[in-house]
């Protein structure tokens, strides 16, 4: 696809040509760096911030296998350096613009341009938040956007799920299974959970809170209740709690991919196949951005796998083999 104008802007240098640039350097991305230049081919990665992703903001992690116990800051500075062995990483180069026409062309926010044969698409997504006060002064501190990451720390204690989607309630039957004393929050009299999900909520006896808000946080140095509002009485009422989970929902960071022209679901997810290729020729997604189940593990799993199969289109074009 093009893009209207571009054709008119005077043609900046290209600053580097590659088999394949990958977007974004979280777990998927640096995998796929280390698997595609190991593979053979001519990789980078650009960033828009620095190295780590979302995990950078996770206190503690506890499920990705050789690391019992690890910062989420710690274990991406491991990545990262590991990845930089095999691979460039730009840092701070935001991708604002794509087109593919005979090869693929970026162009990044500081004026850059680059072309490729292949994209990787790693460029995550981010939690949808709740925007009341409190919220962001108590993150890590009792307000968690991820329950696997977070939830062990809550054994015992009374915590709240916000959310009635796939998410809240996993979330909410995980944190139960751990021993937190678990409520659901949930802005409707309905979930638009999978039925199975709904059901175990029931059967485990976890309540749920129908048609009420979250309008604040509340803490010192951390949370120690929350502010709740009833929609069809609009009765508050301030709980104490020691935990809150927020899963809301995500926000894929996809604009490129509908640049693109990628195939998306109807959460802005890209769709991939079991090797993570797109609709698209050549353009393969991977991590958060693709949907799953978000977890380092399967961003790692998810770029390795990409690069593995960039790889191989490049060296025999399955594309040129369809009918
Ligand atoms: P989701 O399906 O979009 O659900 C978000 C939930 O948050 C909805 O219940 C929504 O309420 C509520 N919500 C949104 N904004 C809110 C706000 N400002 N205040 C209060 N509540 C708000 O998100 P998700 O649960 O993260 O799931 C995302 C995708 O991943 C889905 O496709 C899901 O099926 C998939 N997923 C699957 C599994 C699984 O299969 N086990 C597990 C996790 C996720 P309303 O319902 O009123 O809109």
């Amino acid at each position: 696809m093009t893009i209207e104008g571009i054709a008119s802007e005077p043609a900046e240098a290209v600053l580097g040509d590659y088999d394949v640039i990958i977007l974004g350097a979280g777990p998927a991305g640096l995998a796929s760096g280390i698997y595609a230049r190991r593979a053979g081919l001519e990789a980078m990665i650009l960033e828009r911030g620095v190295p780590g992703g979302q995990v950078l903001t996770s206190p503690n992690i506890e499920n990705y296998p050789g690391f019992p116990e690890i910062p989420g800051m710690k274990l991406m500075d491991l990545m990262a350096e590991h990845a930089k062995r095999y691979v460039e990483i730009k840092e701070g180069e935001e991708v604002v613009r794509v087109r593919s026409a005979e090869k693929f062309e970026l162009w990044t926010a500081s004026g850059g341009r680059y072309t490729s044969k292949a994209l990787i698409l790693a460029t995550g997504s981010s939690h949808r938040k709740l925007e009341v006060p409190g919220e962001e002064r108590f993150v890590g501190r009792g307000v968690s956007y991820c329950a696997t990451c977070d939830g062990f720390f809550f054994k015992g204690r009374d915590v709240i799920v916000v959310g009635g989607g796939n998410t809240a309630l996993t979330d909410a039957l995980y944190l139960h299974s751990i021993g937190a004393k678990v409520s659901i929050v949930h802005r409707r009299d309905s979930f638009r959970a999978d039925k199975h999900l709904q059901d175990a909520v029931r059967s485990h006896k976890i309540p749920v809170m129908w048609s009420t808000v979250v309008d604040e946080v509340i803490g010192n140095e951390e949370v120690t209740a929350v502010k709740l509002r009833e929609l069809k009485t609009e009765k508050t009422e301030k709980r104490p709690i020691q935990g809150v989970f927020i899963a809301v929902g995500e926000i894929p960071s996809s604009q490129l991919a509908s640049e693109l022209g990628l195939e998306m679901d109807q959460g802005g997810f890209v769709m991939v196949d079991k090797n993570f290729r797109t609709n698209v020729p050549l353009v393969y997604a991977a991590g958060d951005v693709s949907g799953g189940i978000r977890q380092i593990v399967a961003a790692v799993h998810g770029g390795a796998a990409a690069a593995l199969a960039c790889f191989e289109d490049l060296m025999s074009p399955y594309y040129s083999r369809l009918p």
